[in-house]
């Protein structure tokens, strides 16, 4: 039997219908709109899209966006001041540095400079800290949307055997984390791991984050199992992602396309981590 597709995009309008509803509760009782700010350097053309897609979730959902976009040309120390401003600005309450950055910016020397209270992507290294502490935090915006997606499932995440391949510090790292926290057995497997296949092959949940089209092939899946491609490779004009779909929805329980699943969500929990902001500023 073939596997059911993970609709993103559905679970995306639900989170921000929740979203736009507390974004106007927000706007009656302080009399302002929630605000983000996206810092976006150069013209790079896939990044001006998610930029793009970023302030229209936001417009279409109650809050405020304020977009500076800056030559490829600009200081490090430019962008740093404008960060410090947007910190002490009381409208704004998420601020988003798209990346990557230009090759003489230093990209940790830049984000070091949001205050962890505005840090709307999670990827300040007192939130990710806070993750692994189980602290309350403002946690990176793909790993919390992988979990809405295995939840939409009804697969029961306790207990479960996890299987994460990829461990970068913006998805790998944080979704293992968020699973752990979950009280799944997590497994990670990155690019030193000798045959991947002997962990993915018993896991009742599979994320794939590597940016390796169609490295997960049927024949490595469990019967049933809950299948989460993170990737977005280009093909040709054409998003694909990690996953090879046709032969592995033979195989799974379940499975997020690509486009239309992982991606929505992670804009959708973007404005959720703003209102998170929002609310702890308020
Ligand atoms: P990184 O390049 O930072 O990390 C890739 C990870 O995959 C590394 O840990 C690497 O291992 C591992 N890896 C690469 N090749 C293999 C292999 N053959 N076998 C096992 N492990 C391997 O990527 P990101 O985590 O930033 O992103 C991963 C993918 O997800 C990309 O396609 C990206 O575009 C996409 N993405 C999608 C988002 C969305 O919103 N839909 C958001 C963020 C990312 P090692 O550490 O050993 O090098």
């Amino acid at each position: 039997m073939s596997a059911q597709i993970i609709d993103g995009r559905k679970i995306a309008a639900e989170i921000k219908a929740q979203v736009k509803k507390e974004a106007e509760e927000y706007l009656k009782r302080n009399g302002r709109k929630m605000g983000l700010a996206v810092i976006l350097v150069g013209d790079d053309f896939a990044s001006g899209i998610y930029v793009r897609n970023k302030i229209d979730a936001c417009n279409e959902n109650c809050i405020n966006s304020y977009a500076y976009k800056l030559p490829a040309t600009t200081t490090e120390h430019d962008i740093i001041e404008l960060i410090h401003r947007l910190n002490n600005d009381e409208t704004v309450d998420g601020i988003l540095v798209q990346l990557p950055l230009p090759p003489h910016i230093r990209q940790n020397v830049v984000l070091s400079h949001i205050s962890v209270y505005k840090d709307a992507d999670g990827f300040l290294a007192e939130n990710a800290g806070n993750l692994m502490l189980g602290n309350p935090s403002l946690n990176a915006c793909t790993p919390c949307g992988i979990i809405e997606l295995i939840r939409s499932t009804g697969i029961n995440i306790d207990g479960a055997n996890a299987v994460v391949i990829g461990r970068s510090n913006i998805v790998g790292k944080p979704i293992s984390l968020l699973l752990l926290e979950n009280h799944a057995t997590v497994t990670m497997c990155h690019s030193h791991t000798a045959n991947f296949v002997n962990f993915t092959r018993h896991a009742d949940i599979l994320v794939v984050a590597t940016g390796q089209k169609g490295l997960i092939t049927g024949d490595m899946v469990k019967k049933g199992a809950v299948v989460i491609d993170v990737g977005m490779n280009r093909e040709g004009g054409k998003l694909c992602g990690d996953v090879d779909m046709e032969s592995v929805k033979e195989v799974a329980g379940f499975i997020t396309p690509v486009p239309g699943g992982v991606g929505p969500v992670t804009v959708a929990m973007l404005l959720k981590n703003i209102v998170k902001a929002a609310l702890r500023l308020e």
